[in-house]
């Protein structure tokens, strides 16, 4: 008797651009430019047993090009692959602006199929270009029944991991995207991928992504940083305001003092500078200490890394969030047991 095979699993793949779809046509490969389309990307790529792919190009941009309305067309495209049955999707861009974007589109991402996004750190023409290693992992990793309900994922150099933790640490190599307070939530082996745990993750928000101009500048501050910065900034005119602290969410006694005046007219968010690890809440009492600051009317970022709280409070803004809900949301995303 014939046994009857599963169905294939689906995978989408658009393409945004970045170095992955970069050539020269110099002889000496440089001045690389975007060039290639989705297509062109996935045919490098060899075919993975059991997994239909199919492809589409949004843009071919630079990862520092991008813009909100890119991403508000990703959602929207990855929406309507998975509800016409893709068990996955995968968006590829470039590497600058991923550990913004892939959180970006974290925090509205409302289906259980993953949503995986990746790129490359060697064009496509260059000596071991890393560029159809990470599709291919991507694509296993959307294809994957382990990866649903964990939200956005980032897969790079075989390593799957969280949008809200991924940060790239490195300007060049093609080993450089980290997690660093918490590692990668998984490894691509073989074909197939592993995670640590179970899915955890906070409910995405509620409503469209913002369609902006929001202005919510990110200041880190700095020895002798006495505030006058953040003044100039405040009198400018702005939603809200993130401010990269010292160790687990300190500022000097005078940048404190404006704070506190800031915050009266807008949120401002403190989160640490360090590159990992948390803001506190109740350890400092010293003025510009987290506890002070707090006292002040400023909100701690938690876990959230001041790009992601920079992301996090325009997402807020952008859809008319008033303080307390600002407040509780970075107390759900930014705390402990967050998840990713
Ligand atoms: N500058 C490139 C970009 O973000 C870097 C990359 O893709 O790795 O488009």
């Amino acid at each position: 008797m014939s046994q009857q095979l599963p169905d294939p699993r689906r995978v989408a793949v658009a393409s945004l651009g970045g170095t992955i779809t970069m050539t020269s046509d110099r002889s000496d490969g440089r001045g690389v430019v975007p060039s290639l389309s989705a297509a062109d990307l996935l045919s490098s790529v060899p075919g993975i047993a059991h997994v239909e792919v199919e492809s589409t190009t949004l843009a071919t941009v630079p990862g520092a090009s991008l813009e909100l309305t890119d991403l508000l067309g990703v959602l929207r495209w990855a929406r309507d692959a998975v509800d016409a049955g893709a068990d996955g999707v995968v968006v590829v861009q470039g590497t600058d602006t991923i550990e913004e974007s892939a959180y970006l589109l974290d925090l509205y991402w409302d289906r259980s199929a993953p949503l995986v996004v990746t790129g490359a750190m060697r064009a496509a023409q260059a000596p071991g270009a890393d560029g159809p290693a990470n599709l291919s992992a991507s694509v296993v990793t959307a294809a994957s029944a382990g990866a649903r309900d964990r939200g956005v994922l980032v897969v790079l150099a075989d390593q799957v991991h969280a949008a809200a933790r991924v940060r790239k640490t490195r300007s060049s190599g093609p080993d450089v995207f980290r997690s660093p307070s918490f590692g990668p939530l998984g490894y691509v082996d073989e074909g197939g991928v592993t995670f640590g745990g179970p899915p955890s993750r906070p409910a995405p928000l509620t409503g469209d992504l913002p369609t902006g101009p929001l202005l919510v500048p990110l200041l880190e501050t700095f020895l002798g940083d006495d505030g006058r910065l953040l003044r100039v900034v405040d009198d400018a005119g702005c939603d809200g305001v993130v401010l990269a602290g010292f160790g687990v969410g300190h500022l000097s006694r005078g940048l404190a003092d404006v704070v506190e005046e800031v915050a009266t007219r807008r949120p401002v968010v403190v989160a640490t500078r360090t590159g990992a690890g948390t803001t506190y809440t109740s350890t400092y009492g010293f003025p510009g200490s987290e506890s002070d600051l707090i006292g002040r009317g400023a909100v701690l970022a938690g876990w959230l890394d001041p790009r992601k709280a920079r992301i996090l409070l325009g997402c807020l803004l952008g859809a008319g969030s008033d303080r307390s809900t600002v407040a509780d949301e970075f107390r759900r995303r930014g705390a402990r047991g967050a998840g990713a």
